[in-house]
């Protein structure tokens, strides 16, 4: 193909801004490592089910931003799935994110929302941190050290393999803690899973003359062919752009096991999280409770999630925040930004956790502020 630009990678990132383009009159080929389009947010019917799968985890759309809404509306409609997570320790069922219920059940009380304050508040008297410098600093500041105990340390160990100790306090403040009956997993004013599946939206969203992805296809194996000749997008890891020289930057992974069941319902919700160390998964994905609007079936599939800090073969899902990842990323930026007509997006090209909703703000914006044809 004679095209205008090359994007390495057909998620999220990479898709938005080959659509803009695309719009805009330039000819886009994109190349993709994977058999399919989609990145991490891929989905598809398990094909001996029938039930829409999240072949990377669970993925809920959600945002508070509504230029991102309004957008990704042109390519899918979304149902009115609203997100609950539970959670499971020593036997017993809670809500999660904490939030009165789950304070309730834990101490076996009736507090009411105006005094769940004051009781953490007598919970946190002998152990709080006024500046935490870590995980565990923080959630013991917010919750007090038995519901941390509980509900964070074991899962948190499963999920990142690191004493929450050595973990940054940033990672909890996405939990919030609610003093009322709330059990919703997010706050934002616009929720919800594309009815036809993330796989449709991916199609619809490459689904432009002006627009050809090359599946199968490892930048790695074809770069000389594009280097100093067309301007680039590389949405892949920025170490590897680099061949790793300073060395390798370091990802969390997870594997996910599938399970057939031959019952309508396995766990009555679509995630359930596993907070002892000793469960050796950290939650358990029931898809077909995303499609609530969708015919009841007989049989179910479930994905057992485990952790995995990153070999040289599992994929890179989050970026471990480190001093000696950040000093590495600093060095691999500087190079970068000495390039010409090349340009680094989303997850893996920024070394940076993004929810779907600020990769797609982000290409919006790379589109409409970078000068990609000078
Ligand atoms: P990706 O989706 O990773 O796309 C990058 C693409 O580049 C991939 O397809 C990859 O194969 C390709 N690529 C890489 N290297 C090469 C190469 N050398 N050659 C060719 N192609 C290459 N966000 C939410 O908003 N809600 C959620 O509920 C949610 N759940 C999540 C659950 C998990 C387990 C994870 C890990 C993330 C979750 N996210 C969620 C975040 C979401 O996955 C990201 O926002 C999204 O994937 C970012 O898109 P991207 O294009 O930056 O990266
Ligand atoms: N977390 C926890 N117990 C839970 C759920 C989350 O301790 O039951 C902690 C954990 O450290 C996790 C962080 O809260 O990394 C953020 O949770 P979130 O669900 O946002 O993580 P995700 O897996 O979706 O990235």
């Amino acid at each position: 193909m004679n095209g205008d630009f090359l994007i390495v990678g057909a998620g999220f990132f990479g898709s938005v801004c080959a659509e803009r383009l695309a719009s805009k009159g330039k000819k886009v080929l994109i190349l993709e490592k994977r058999n399919h389009i989609g990145g991490n947010s891929w989905s598809e019917p398990d094909q001996e089910t029938g039930i829409e799968v999240h072949t990377y985890g669970s993925h809920i759309f959600h945002t508070d931003n509504l230029k991102v809404w309004e957008y990704i509306n042109r390519f899918t409609q979304f149902n009115n799935y609203r997100h609950t997570v539970w959670t499971t320790f020593k036997d017993k069922v809670y809500s999660m994110p904490i939030n009165l219920g789950t304070i309730n059940a834990y101490y076996k009380l009736q507090l009411k929302p105006h005094e769940v304050s004051a009781f953490l508040e007598e919970e946190r008297k002998n152990e709080y941190y006024e500046q935490p410098g870590n995980l565990e600093e923080q959630a013991i500041s917010l919750i007090g050290r038995p519901l941390y105990e509980a509900f964070i340390r074991g899962y948190t160990v499963k999920q990142w393999g690191k004493d929450p100790r050595e973990l940054p306090a940033e990672i909890i403040q996405r939990l919030p803690v609610r003093h009322s009956y709330n059990s919703r997993y997010f706050s934002d004013p616009f929720e919800g899973i594309p009815l036809e599946g993330y796989g449709k939206l991916f199609q619809r969203l490459h689904d432009h003359p002006n627009i050809e992805v090359q599946l199968n296809t490892d930048w790695l194996d074809v770069r000389e062919i594009y280097l100093g000749k067309w301007p680039i997008l590389y949405t892949g890891a920025v170490d590897q752009f680099f061949d790793h020289k300073y060395g390798r930057l370091e990802w969390r992974s997870i594997e996910l096991n599938r399970e057939v069941y031959d019952m309508p319902d396995y766990q009555g919700c679509s995630v359930m999280n596993y907070a002892e160390a000793d469960v050796p998964y950290t939650r358990i994905h029931e898809f077909k409770h995303f499609h609530p609007e969708r015919p009841s079936t007989n049989r179910t599939v479930i994905y057992k999630e485990y952790s995995k800090i990153i070999g040289e073969s599992t994929e890179p899902y989050y970026p471990v925040n480190t001093l000696r990842n950040a000093e590495l990323l600093k060095r691999y930026k500087a190079d970068a930004d000495q390039l010409k007509r090349v340009w680094f997006g989303g997850r893996l090209g920024g070394y940076r956790y993004l929810d779907m909703d600020d990769t797609i703000a982000a290409a919006l914006e790379f589109v409409e502020t970078t000068d990609l044809f000078d």
